[in-house]
């Protein structure tokens, strides 16, 4: 359930803006079938769809298990296909006399691009068309800045919930499941991603799994988490202490820290992301510790948990109002620890809005 204000239709009003994109392409009509470019031109939410928009109409093809699922999510024609989708999509392509359809060639197996080819009448052809609903989706929707608000604060609160139970003694796969379960009995309906928790010198490695390893006194914790609510993602790193920190994981939390800040006062429509980039790396550089952070300062997040744009050192979109994109420089020492400070925010014309509602003073417990 959500209250936020949605327009009549808005998944109608987005495929009518592909189909108006359709000519000036030169296609007469787009496949789609990955599922969370589905779900923003649908509402679809089930695992196994097909959408074809041409410039009169859209069909939904999908299976059996999906008929009455679809019937209540979705709001354009919806082909049940009994056989292999794409032999539905094929008919329907003749049926219509389409020649030029466009297809989605990062999302779509060379095993299905040959069988589809294989079906089409002589004259219609297969047109790569790279990134073009990921580009309609990068910036956000009223609407969708609320789901995402949303999703960051059940994050967030599964967080401080979790944290009131860490203590020595317990394994970093005991925390991340706590984390899991509580985002969840929160109202998620799932982690956005594998909940990383990494304690002691295991916190250097950016994407570590949860092990059985114990949280041991005077650790240092990383948990990187995110939900998914309402089908939006949220994303936070916060760094806990179990005791006082080490005079040299002090001053690196106080470096990363300067960094997101300056990083995100660096946020404004217009700013391209690389510029944004640049901010966190100086800052870093400052204190000597600019070659210890590894990755890329940021991402996009919406329906999925990594979208464009990426916030790295050779990216050139400009940041627009609206986008949704996360903020995270971090550091990371081998055989010390790592430190990452990272919050989701919605860049505005003048700034940004920090959605993160978690404290990022050092958190000693
Ligand atoms: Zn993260
Ligand atoms: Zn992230």
């Amino acid at each position: 359930m959500s209250s936020s204000p949605e327009p009549a239709d808005p998944f109608d009003q987005r495929r009518q803006a592909v189909a108006s994109g359709l000519a000036e392409r030169k296609l007469d009509g787009l496949l789609v079938a990955f599922s969370p470019n589905l779900r923003y031109l649908t509402g679809f939410t089930g695992s196994n769809g097909s959408l074809l928009i041409t410039d009169g109409k859209s069909i939904l093809f999908t299976d059996p298990r999906y008929q009455i699922q679809a019937a209540q999510e979705v709001t354009c024609r919806v082909k049940t296909a009994k056989g292999p989708l794409l032999m539905e999509v094929a008919r329907a392509i003749a049926r219509l006399g389409l020649k030029r359809i466009g297809y989605e060639p990062a999302r779509m197996t060379c095993d299905a691009y040959e069988s589809l080819k294989s079906r089409l009448p002589m004259r219609a052809s297969l047109e790569p068309v790279k990134g073009w609903i990921e580009e309609l989706r990068m910036v956000k929707s009223p609407a969708e800045i609320a789901r995402i608000r949303k999703s960051v604060e059940t994050n967030s609160l599964a967080f401080e919930q979790a944290v009131a139970h860490v203590r020595p003694g317990m394994t970093e796969q005991d925390l991340a499941a706590e984390l899991e379960y509580r985002m969840r009995r929160l109202g998620a309906e799932k982690p956005a991603f594998e909940t990383i928790v990494a304690a002691g010198v295991r916190s250097a490695l950016p994407h570590a799994q949860p092990t059985a390893a114990r949280l041991k006194p005077r650790d240092l914790v990383l948990v990187d988490m995110g939900a998914q609510r309402d089908g939006y993602c949220s994303d936070m790193t916060r760094v806990l202490f179990l005791g006082a920190p080490t005079v040299k994981m002090k001053r690196v939390y106080r470096a990363v820290l300067e960094a997101q800040l300056a990083t995100i006062a660096a946020v404004r429509a217009g700013v391209s992301t690389a510029a944004v980039d640049r901010v966190a790396r100086k800052v870093l550089r400052g204190y000597g510790l600019d070659r210890a952070f590894v990755h890329s300062t940021g991402h996009g997040l919406g329906l999925e948990i990594h979208e464009p744009p990426r916030l790295g050192k050779r990216d050139k979109a400009r940041l627009q109002a609206g986008m949704a994109i996360t903020i995270e420089p971090g550091v990371y020492l081998e055989g010390v620890g790592g430190i990452r400070i990272e919050d989701t925010v919605v860049v505005t014309e003048n700034g940004c809005e920090i959605l993160t509602p978690t404290s990022k003073e050092l958190r000693a417990i």
